[in-house]
C-alpha cells in the first residue's frame, strides 16, 4: 500500500515537541508542523504543561526587565523547566 506510505502521517513524541516549543511559540513552525504539535498536545498533559510554562515565560521575560524579575519567581521557572539556565 505505497500511497497510503507516502501520505501517513507520522505523529510527533514528546521529545520532539519540547525539541520545538520554542519555535511553535514564536509562531516559527509551518502550519503543518503547527497542527501536528496541536495534535499532540491534545493528547498529552505533560507536552501541554510544558509549552504552558515556556510561554508564559518567554512572554514574561520579553514583557519585563531581567532585573525586575524576583528571585525567586526564576528558581520557580527553572524548576518546573528541569533545572535549565532561564
Ligand atoms: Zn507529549
Amino acid at each position: 500500500m505505497r500511497f497510503f506510505n507516502i501520505f501517513k502521517r507520522r505523529e510527533l513524541d514528546c521529545q520532539e515537541v519540547r525539541d520545538v516549543s520554542s519555535d511553535f511559540i514564536d509562531g516559527d513552525v509551518s502550519d503543518k508542523q503547527k497542527a501536528r504539535i496541536a495534535f499532540h498536545l491534545e493528547r498529552c498533559g505533560p507536552c501541554t504543561a510544558f509549552v504552558n510554562t515556556l510561554k508564559a515565560t518567554v512572554e514574561l521575560l520579553r514583557s519585563a526587565p531581567d532585573a525586575e524579575l524576583p528571585a525567586r519567581f526564576k528558581q520557580r521557572i527553572r524548576d518546573s523547566l528541569g533545572d535549565q539556565r532561564v
